[in-house]
C-alpha cells in the first residue's frame, strides 16, 4: 500500500488524474501480480487491475489491494468506462514502455479523455529500495560471490569460455537462484576488450585476461558483479591497467553518497582513469541502478544529472578496454547512504593469476 500512496502523491503533485501502468515489472512492483497479462489503472480513489479470464483468480490472490476487472477482450473500452465512472478526463500512460501501436489504439478508444504519454512515474519509486528489497539483492549477490570463489579452480589454459559460463550458472541455480539476471559475460584474451563479450567457444590461453560479468535473481531481485582474472601470468601492462581500474573503483566507492548527481559520481572514477592516460578507453558510464531489472534508475554517467538518494542500489564498474589487446573491468554493487555507501559485494579483488 505504501507504494500506491507514494505514487498517488506524485500524481497529485503533477496534476494527473489517472495513470495506466502497463510495464509488467511496474505492475508486479505495485500490485504483487506476476501474470503476463495485467494492467493497472490508478485514480485518486480507485486501484484497478485489468486482466483476462486466465488470470482473474491469480490476480485476486496476489493483488488484494486492487479491484480485479476482467477485460473480456475489450481493454480500452473497459478503461474508458472506469475512467468515466471516476469522472476522469485525463489519463497518463507510460511512454517508456507502450508501443506506438498501443498508444494510438488507446488514444483512438478514449475519445473523451486526453491521453498524456510520459516517463513512468513508477521509475523513481523503484529506484529507492526498501530494506526487504535490499535484503533480496544481498542474497543474490552472496550467491554470486560464492560462485566466483568456486569458479577460480576451473580457470586454466584450454578451458572454453562457455564451459566456465555453464559451471557458474549451475552453481548459481544450485545455490537457489531462480535465473541469471542477464546473459553471462565470460570474455578472454582480446575478447576481454569487448565490454559485452558473451561466452564463446574460445579456449583460455596463458596470458589471457578473463572478464567474468554475471549475476542472478533471488526473490525477484538481481545481482551484478564483474571480476577480471589472468591465466597463468599477467604482463606488466595488464597489471598496470588492473591497478588503475581498481584505484578508480575505490575512489568512487570512497566518495559516492546521497545528494550528489550521477554525473558527479561517475567523475570520481573517470578522473582517475583519465589522469593515468586511459581516458579514451573507458567508453561507458560508471554504473547503473539494480533491482527487479538488471539495468534501472539511477545511472552513474557523464550525462546523468539526477541526484543519488539513500536506498538506491547502484553498480560501480569502471573499465579500460584496449582493442585487440585486453580489457579489465571490476564491478561491485553498493547501497547509497547519507554519508557514503554500503558495499554489497564481498568477492575478492586481488589480482589473480590462475
Ligand atoms: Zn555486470
Ligand atoms: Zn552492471
Amino acid at each position: 500500500m505504501e507504494r500506491l500512496t507514494l505514487l498517488r502523491k506524485q500524481l497529485q503533485e503533477a496534476n494527473r488524474e489517472a495513470i495506466l501502468v502497463s510495464n509488467p515489472v511496474n505492475v508486479a512492483y505495485l500490485s504483487g501480480f506476476t501474470g503476463t497479462a495485467g494492467t493497472l489503472l490508478l485514480t485518486a480513489q480507485q486501484a484497478y487491475l485489468l486482466t483476462d479470464f486466465r488470470y482473474v483468480e491469480q490476480a485476486q490472490q496476489q493483488a488484494p489491494a486492487f479491484e480485479i476487472i476482467d477485460i473480456k477482450n475489450k481493454p480500452w473500452q473497459v478503461t474508458a468506462e472506469l475512467l468515466a465512472d471516476n469522472g476522469c478526463r485525463a489519463l497518463t500512460v507510460e511512454a517508456d514502455y507502450l508501443t506506438v501501436d498501443t498508444y494510438q489504439e488507446i488514444v483512438a478508444a478514449l475519445e473523451a479523455v486526453s491521453v498524456e504519454a510520459a516517463a513512468s512515474p513508477v521509475t523513481p519509486l523503484r529506484a529507492v529500495k526498501t530494506a526487504d528489497e535490499i535484503k533480496a539483492i544481498e542474497k543474490a549477490q552472496q550467491l554470486t560471490d560464492a560462485a566466483f570463489k568456486q569458479i577460480l579452480a576451473y580457470v586454466k589454459p584450454g578451458v572454453r569460455e562457455r564451459d566456465l559460463a555453464l559451471e557458474l550458472e549451475f552453481m548459481l541455480r544450485k545455490g537457489g537462484a531462480a535465473a541469471l539476471s542477464f546473459t553471462m559475460i565470460v570474455a578472454s584474451g582480446s575478447r576481454s576488450a569487448l565490454p559485452h563479450g558473451v561466452a564463446s567457444d574460445k579456449t583460455l590461453a596463458v596470458g589471457d585476461a578473463v572478464v567474468f560479468d554475471f549475476g542472478c535473481i533471488v526473490d525477484g531481485y538481481c545481482s551484478d558483479m564483474t571480476r577480471t582474472v589472468f591465466v597463468g601470468e599477467a604482463s606488466d601492462k595488464q597489471r598496470e591497467v588492473y591497478d588503475i581500474v581498481l584505484a578508480a573503483q575505490e575512489a568512487a566507492l570512497a566518495n559516492l553518497r546521497a545528494g550528489i548527481s550521477g554525473k558527479e559520481g561517475d567523475a570520481f572514477a573517470r578522473e582517475v582513469i583519465a589522469a593515468a592516460g586511459y581516458g579514451d578507453y573507458f567508453g561507458h558510464g560508471l554504473g547503473h541502478g539494480v533491482g527487479r531489472e538488471i539495468h534501472e534508475a539511477p545511472r552513474l554517467s557523464p550525462t546523468y544529472e539526477g541526484l543519488l538518494e539513500p536506498g538506491m542500489v547502484v553498480t560501480v564498474e569502471p573499465g579500460i578496454y584496449l582493442p585487440g589487446e585486453f580489457g579489465v573491468r571490476i564491478e561491485d554493487m553498493a547501497v547509497i547512504e547519507e554519508q557514503g555507501i554500503r558495499n554489497l559485494t564481498a568477492a575478492s579483488k586481488e589480482l589473480y593469476c590462475l
